[in-house]
């Protein structure tokens, strides 16, 4: 079973960059919290 890539993602809301996994799934998450400071839970790669 793969493991996670990691990415580093962009807010589609208020631009702030985490350093995130790529879910199998597709779905960008920051790692070590579920959501953005803004609240918004969208987040786009950077690559
Ligand atoms: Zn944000």
């Amino acid at each position: 079973m793969r493991d996670h890539d990691r990415v580093v993602a962009v807010c589609e809301r208020c631009d702030s960059v985490y350093a995130a996994k790529e879910l199998m799934n597709g779905t960008i998450r920051p790692i070590g919290t579920a959501v953005c400071s803004c609240g918004s839970e969208n987040f786009r790669p950077l690559r």
